[in-house]
C-alpha cells in the first residue's frame, strides 16, 4: 500500500487534556514540551522516571500511578502511547481510534495516526520537520533551519518589517565575509540594490533572479549628477513600494555619502534605516597587519580624504594640523594626490623619516602592500604604480607592525 506523507497542523493544546501513557524515557522526552505548549498533561504509569516524577510533584503534570484505562481518554484531545508493552500500546491505540482522537505510538510508527515532529524555535517562529519515519534526518534538517535562522543565514523577517522604505547598507572593505549579518538580511529582504563599485560584489550573485539591480558604476555622466540620480531612484523605488536596499563600499557615512541618500529619503518621507559597515579604514589596515593604535605608539588615529589636494579651494581639511599630529593618520582617496599630501605633511613639520604604508585592494585578492616613508613615498607609489582603491597609513605603527623594514629608524623602540 502506498504510505502517504503526514498532513502537518499546528495543534493548540493550551489548557486541553494529552494523556501520556507510560512514564519512561519517551515520556520524560516528550512531556517537556507538551507543558512548554500549557497542555493539561496526564501520565498513567505505574511507575516513572524520577524527572518525571519531579514534574508530578511540582504540580506542571499529572501523574496517575497505575496502568491504562479506556476512560482515561474520555477528555483526551491527544494521546502518546509510549509503554513498554506492545500490547498495551495496540489498546490505547483502539481506544483512541473509536474516540477519533490521534495517537501517537513510540513502538510502531506505521500503525500510529500521529507522528512527532522534529521541533525547534527562534524568536517565534516553530520549525517542525517530518521525514518519512527517518527522525536522525528531521533533526539535522531541524537543527540547519534553526541555525540559519539564529545567525541570520535564513531570512525570516516579521511581517510588520516588510515595510517599504530604503536601508543604506555598508558592505565591508570587499571580502564577502566582512559583511555583518544585518546586511546579509538586508540583501536577502530586498526587491531593489543598488550597488556601489566597491561594494563586495560577488554577494550581489546571490541575489534572488527577482531582484532588481541597479549598478551605480556603470551611471553616466560626473559624480555629483550621479548622486541626484541616486536619491531620485532610491526614493522613487520605495515610494513604489519596494525595500530598497542602498549597498556601499565600507560603512555608508564614512566618506560614503550616505546621509546625503538619508537626507533624500527624510525630505521624500519615505523611511530610511542604516546598516554599518566595517569601513576601510580601519578594517583594511588590520587586514593587512597594521594596527591603527597601538600601546605606547599611536594614542589617536585620525582618518582624512585625500580626494582634494592641500591648498585646494573647497578642501576642509587643515593640513598643517594634520602634519602636527603624533598619532596614526589614515588617509582615502589619497593615490592621486599624494605627492602634494606627503609636500603639505612633510612642510607642516611631520618627519621625513615617518613609516607609511599603502595597501591597495585590501582583503581582495589582489591586496598589495607597499612600505615606505613620507620622503619617499611619492617616488615608490609612482615606480610600483599602486592603483586605487588604497588606503595610506602613515605613523608609527607601520613600523611596530614591520620591525625588520624600519630597524634603522625605530624612533618608536627605546
Ligand atoms: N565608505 C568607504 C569609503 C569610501 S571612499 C569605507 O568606509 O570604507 C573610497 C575609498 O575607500 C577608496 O578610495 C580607498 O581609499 C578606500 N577603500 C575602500 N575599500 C578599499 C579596499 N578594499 N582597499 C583599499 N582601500 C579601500
Amino acid at each position: 500500500m502506498t504510505e502517504f506523507p503526514p498532513y502537518p497542523s499546528g495543534l493548540r493544546l493550551a489548557g486541553r487534556r494529552v494523556v501520556v501513557a507510560g512514564g519512561g524515557h519517551v515520556a520524560q522526552r516528550r512531556v517537556p514540551g507538551l507543558i512548554a505548549v500549557g497542555a493539561d498533561v496526564v501520565v498513567v504509569s505505574p511507575e516513572v522516571t524520577p524527572a518525571v516524577e519531579g514534574l508530578a510533584g511540582g504540580g506542571e503534570i499529572t501523574w496517575l500511578p497505575r496502568g491504562f484505562e479506556d476512560a482515561d481518554l474520555d477528555e483526551a484531545w491527544y494521546v502518546i502511547a509510549a509503554t513498554d508493552d506492545v500490547a498495551v500500546n495496540q489498546r490505547i491505540s483502539a481506544a483512541a481510534e473509536a474516540r477519533r482522537i490521534f495517537c501517537v505510538r513510540s513502538d510502531d510508527a506505521p500503525k500510529a495516526t500521529a507522528w512527532t515532529p522534529a521541533v525547534g524555535r527562534h524568536a517565534g517562529v516553530t520549525v517542525a520537520v517530518l521525514s518519512n519515519r527517518e527522525p536522525r534526518r528531521s533533526a539535522s534538517v531541524r537543527d540547519a533551519v534553526v541555525a540559519g535562522l539564529r545567525d541570520g543565514a535564513i531570512a525570516a523577517p516579521h511581517d510588520s518589517e516588510r515595510a517599504p522604505g530604503v536601508v543604506l547598507v555598508g558592505g565591508g572593505p570587499g571580502d564577502p565575509e566582512l559583511v555583518t549579518v544585518a546586511a546579509r538580511r538586508a540583501l536577502s529582504e530586498a526587491d531593489v540594490v543598488v550597488a556601489d563599485r566597491l561594494a563586495p560584489r560577488e554577494l550581489l550573485d546571490e541575489l534572488s533572479p527577482d531582484v532588481e539591480l541597479i549598478d551605480v558604476a556603470k551611471l553616466p555622466r560626473g559624480r555629483s549628477a550621479a548622486q541626484e540620480e541616486i536619491n531620485r531612484v532610491i526614493v522613487e523605488r520605495a515610494r513604489a513600494g519596494k525595500r530598497v536596499v542602498r549597498f556601499k563600499g565600507g560603512d555608508s557615512f564614512v566618506f560614503g555619502r550616505g546621509y546625503e541618500e538619508a537626507i533624500a529619503c527624510a525630505e521624500a518621507g519615505v523611511p530610511c534605516s542604516v546598516v554599518p559597515g566595517l569601513t576601510s579604514a580601519i578594517s583594511v589596515p588590520a587586514v593587512a597587519g597594521i594596527p591603527v593604535t597601538h600601546r605606547g605608539v599611536a594614542h589617536e588615529f585620525t582618518v582624512v580624504s585625500g580626494h582634494l589636494p592641500p591648498g585646494h579651494p573647497e578642501s576642509l581639511v587643515e593640513w598643517p594640523a594634520v602634519a602636527r599630529l603624533r598619532g596614526t593618520v589614515v588617509l582615502l582617496m589619497a593615490v592621486q594626490n599624494l605627492p602634494a599630501i606627503a609636500t603639505a605633511l612633510l612642510d607642516g613639520g611631520r618627519s621625513p623619516e615617518t613609516p607609511v604604508a599603502v595597501v591597495s585592494e585590501g582583503t581582495m585578492p589582489g591586496e598589495r602592500t607597499l612600505l615606505s616613508t613620507l620622503a619617499a613615498v611619492d617616488a615608490a607609489v609612482e615606480s610600483e604604480q599602486v592603483r586605487p582603491p588604497a588606503i595610506v597609513v602613515i605613523g608609527d605603527v607601520v613600523a611596530v607592525a614591520n620591525p625588520e623594514k624600519y630597524a634603522a629608524a625605530s624612533s618608536w623602540q627605546s
